[in-house]
């Protein structure tokens, strides 16, 4: 599992443009894709291959009182508690406040490892100014400059170091290929817990005790029509008696480590409350991730024919980037509509692990090209000459030629299209990198 950072500290002392910093690369995969809010709040950083999470916890308030501001503050709290560090942003240029004082308490008490940084450093003269942040009493203060891109590197080593983290490249157990990993992601409400409780509660889903250590994700284990599942916890699984329930309780932490862990996201949304800000965070997550994806839009029972038009605009709008997922409408409550999201999970499993040979996939791009070749651009033309698979889960086809860099998005998604309808690829991403030789 990714382990998890979360940025802290007082509004205003640069914790987004470090967010910015650390999570840079990944934000150009998605870069292109309409509809794919940026204002995200966590994303995924990598030093070298090792990849982690990071939160930015926007207003980290500990002490606040009422309505939607305790909720964020509960939230944000949380986030912390679950992280595995914590880096606490302070501001070098306008030193310690009361707020910095009150926040320092807090992590001091929770007693997670945690990285003293002092932002905006840039052109100082460090130790002087800096030795005032000794008082907040957690230890040694790293400068950074975070506009200027400086001591981010330093920054997620001294972060990570604690964690003592197995070698990413010395894979652990290989994963039992035969067993499709579900995540039930959502924000709170959506109906994560009734599903789960429906469907581990049938006769035909025969769910396991399994023990799994505190960085392990808890799982679920269980059968359906000779497919053997792992539901992976995002809710909070509990056992109770002889069966598993999920508890009420949204997490961001858990939900992106089980997006992270999982083979299969299956993403529910509320039919009575349209595409939300979080719902799109948590798909551009989900997509950013590579993961197959399976679209339930649940409470179908509850909405009226207006709503339910309204609904489909909405996740065409603001899912736009999904749209490659199968979309059910379901009623959890009501048992309805859910044989058709298993069908749907185990084919964009399928779809994940497809296998695509090189003569086929090269025939394909050679035959799309006859159908409609790539623009000239100014002096160049593109011209590709074979493809090949380059990864799988998700897929990644490689093609191979000269002068790709001109090849256009639009013709890229043509040739996507082509890919997979050859390929009966549905439910996931699929990538296309194009290799010049010259
Ligand atoms: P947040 O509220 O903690 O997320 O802070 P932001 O990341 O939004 O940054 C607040 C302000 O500080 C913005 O105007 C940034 O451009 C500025 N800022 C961020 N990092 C640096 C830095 O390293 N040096 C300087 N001088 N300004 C910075
Ligand atoms: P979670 O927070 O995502 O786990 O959501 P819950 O499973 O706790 O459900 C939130 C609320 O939505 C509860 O009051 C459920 O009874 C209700 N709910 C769940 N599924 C359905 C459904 O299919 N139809 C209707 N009308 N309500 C539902």
């Amino acid at each position: 599992m990714k382990p998890v950072l979360a940025l802290v500290g007082r509004p205003n002392v640069g914790k987004s443009t470090i967010f910015n910093r650390l999570t840079k690369s990944r934000d150009a995969i998605v870069a292109d894709y309409a509809g794919l809010t940026r204002d995200r709040h966590y994303g995924n950083g990598r030093l070298g291959s090792q990849e982690f999470i990071v939160i930015d916890t926007g207003g980290f308030e500990p002490k606040a009182i009422d309505g939607i501001y305790k909720e964020m503050a509960k939230q944000t709290r949380q986030a912390v508690a679950e992280a595995d560090v914590v880096v606490f942003v302070v501001d070098a240029r306008a030193g310690v406040n009361a707020q910095d004082h009150e926040i320092a308490r807090y992590l001091r008490k929770l007693g997670k490892p945690t990285v003293l940084t002092a932002n905006k450093a840039e052109g100082m003269t460090e130790g002087v100014q800096l030795s005032e942040f000794f008082e907040l009493g957690l230890g040694e203060v790293l400068a950074v400059s975070a506009s200027h891109g400086q001591g981010m590197r330093t920054l997620a080593e001294l972060a990570l170091q604690p964690l003592n983290l197995p070698d990413p490249d010395e894979e652990g157990e290989p994963a039992d290929p035969t067993v499709i990993k579900l995540a039930v992601a959502g924000r709170p409400n959506v109906g994560k817990s009734t599903l789960i409780n429906t469907w581990l509660g049938e006769e035909r889903l025969v769910a396991f005790d399994q023990p799994g250590t505190t960085r392990d994700a808890i799982s679920v284990p269980f059968e359906k029509a000779g497919q053997k599942f792992e539901l992976i916890d995002t809710a909070g699984l509990r056992r109770k008696g002889k069966v598993f329930e999920a508890i009420e309780k949204f997490s961001v932490v858990k939900t992106l480590q089980a997006i992270e862990s999982a083979n299969v996201v299956l993403l529910l949304l509320d039919a009575t409350q349209g595409v939300t800000d979080q719902d799109a965070h948590i798909a551009g997550y989900i997509l950013e991730s590579g993961r197959a994806v399976v679209l339930a839009v649940n409470k179908w029972d509850a909405v009226d024919s207006y709503q339910r038009e309204t609904l489909e605009r909405s996740v065409e709008t603001r899912l736009s980037f999904l749209k490659f997922a199968s979309i059910h409408n379901i009623s959890a409550i009501k048992r309805q509509g859910l044989g058709p999201v298993w069908k749907s999970i185990v084919q964009a499993h399928a779809s994940a692990n497809r296998k695509m040979s090189t003569p086929v996939l090269t025939r394909l791009l050679l035959e799309a090209v006859q159908f409609q070749s790539p623009q000239r651009a100014g002096m160049f033309r593109p011209k590709l000459r074979y493809a090949h698979q380059g990864g799988m889960n998700p897929p990644i086809i490689i093609v191979h030629g000269n002068s790709l860099e001109h090849v256009t998005d639009s013709y890229k998604r043509f040739l996507e299209g082509r890919f997979r309808k050859e390929f009966e690829l549905v439910g996931t991403p699929l990538r296309i990198q194009m290799k010049s030789s010259s």
